[in-house]
């Protein structure tokens, strides 16, 4: 075993170099605070998951600085518009524009989330206040008064005021407080592929969606040519091995024949609504999917986090400045989180999961009528809802 060597005090230790480490490392230094983060890895995830970010995510790197890096990079989407792909006829528009009373940012951004993960790591190393250290996770931490150590993988002690948890869905961090994701996982495994189709098969009338398909499927748009197709749910029998071939057949079927170009990417994954107990013990703070986890679908799981990430690091940069007030801001946090989580994400996650797991005919039916739900004006509290911006 390596020997334990003490390494100076940082205010902060993050543990991950995700989305939700990295605007947490950022947002402290734009409070001028510095932290070391922690990752495992040696480099960014090269793989685009989440591809979509919300109104309120973007008011949140518009104050971070770093709207503009990424506006130049991703797609401004001011609605989204879901047409039917056998004919191409508009099933649902949700519309962004109407927020812009609420908001600067009243628009989605498609961005692949390597993409995303790069304009923060450069924000980051810009600001002088971060010591990332790649390679070197996180093992295990050891609670003090007022301050808590951390023993890396390479055997390092470093001791910090505050330590955060953004080690994503297995966090480390989470499992050394002993707490799980409680919730549910849902039955169903669904599909995801890039894939890059034809130039003229790369429509911008808007995402392309088979309400009627066995498994509600869908193509979304986040690159030029480029597009990330879901299959809601598919059998166990499918192996990650045919994914490939699946993808080419879904191309087909919801761009028309010889769409199909390349497949970038697959995965097959189980869908959960699963938050941990609590979010804060003693100096110790999770966030992003360490604390909680949702089906990707309605691209809630990475905005949470970017939101948690924001909030956390206006707590931690106050209570370092008031110690006295440190518990009051650290609860308030855990409070706020945890609220926004069961208040908006696990009921839209429940309500994408079953419209998008109904039988067929009832989904059918639901997508006919389809003129009544605008008539009702819920297209508006949906796309209010995706924002995030309550
Ligand atoms: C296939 C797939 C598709 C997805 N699609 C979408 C989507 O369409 N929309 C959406 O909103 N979300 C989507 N997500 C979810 C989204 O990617 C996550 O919500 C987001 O990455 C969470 O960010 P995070 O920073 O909390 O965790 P992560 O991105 O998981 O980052 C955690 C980091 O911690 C590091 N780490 C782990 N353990 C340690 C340790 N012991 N020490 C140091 N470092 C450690 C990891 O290497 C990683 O870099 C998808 C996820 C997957 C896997």
């Amino acid at each position: 075993m390596n020997a334990v060597t003490e390494q100076p005090a940082v205010p902060v230790i993050i543990v991950g170099a995700g989305p939700v480490g990295l605007t947490t490392a950022l947002a402290l230094a734009r409070h001028g605070v510095r932290s070391t983060v922690l990752e495992s890895k040696g480099t960014l995830d090269p793989h685009s998951r989440a591809t979509l970010m919300v109104p309120r995510s973007l008011e949140i790197f518009e104050q971070l600085g770093v709207l503009p890096a990424l506006l130049a990079q991703g797609q401004r989407n001011d609605a989204i518009r879901i047409v039917r792909a056998a004919n191409r006829k508009l099933l649902l528009r949700f519309d962004f524009a109407p927020l812009a009373a609420h908001t600067r940012t009243p628009y989605a951004l498609a961005l692949s989330q390597d993409r995303t993960e790069r304009v923060l790591l450069d924000a980051v190393l810009q600001t002088g206040l971060v010591d990332l250290a790649w390679s070197d996770g996180f093992a295990r931490f050891e609670p003090g008064t007022d301050s808590v150590s951390v023993v890396t993988a390479a055997g390092r002690s470093i001791t910090a005021r505050w330590l955060v948890g953004a080690d994503g869905a297995h966090s480390a961090v989470r499992k050394q407080l002993g707490w799980r994701l409680q919730g549910t996982t849902y039955p169903t495994r669904a599909v995801l592929a890039d894939v890059r189709v034809a130039p003229e098969h790369d429509t911008m009338e808007g995402w392309l969606a088979d309400p009627q398909a066995a498994s509600f499927t869908i193509a979304v748009r986040f690159g030029n040519g480029v597009w990330r197709l879901i299959e809601s749910a598919v059998p166990d029998s499918v192996s990650d091995a045919d994914l490939p071939a699946r993808a080419q057949q879904l191309s087909g079927a919801l761009f028309g024949p010889g769409a199909w170009r390349e497949t970038l990417w697959t995965a097959a994954y189980k869908k959960h609504e699963r938050r941990a107990e609590r979010y804060v013990g003693g100096r110790v703070v999770l966030a992003g999917d360490a604390a909680h986890l949702n089906s990707p679908a309605g691209g809630q799981g990475m905005n949470a986090g970017i939101q948690d990430a924001e909030l956390l690091a206006q707590a931690l940069a106050q209570a370092l400045a008031a110690p006295q007030e440190s518990h009051a801001l650290l609860q308030a946090y855990e409070q706020a989180r945890m609220k926004a989580f069961d208040r908006d994400i696990r009921p839209l996650t429940h309500a994408i999961e079953a419209m998008e797991t109904a039988p067929s005919w009832l989904r059918k039916l639901a997508f006919s009528s389809i003129g009544l739900v605008r008539a009702f004006g819920v297209e508006a509290v949906v796309a209010k809802r995706l924002s995030m911006l309550s």
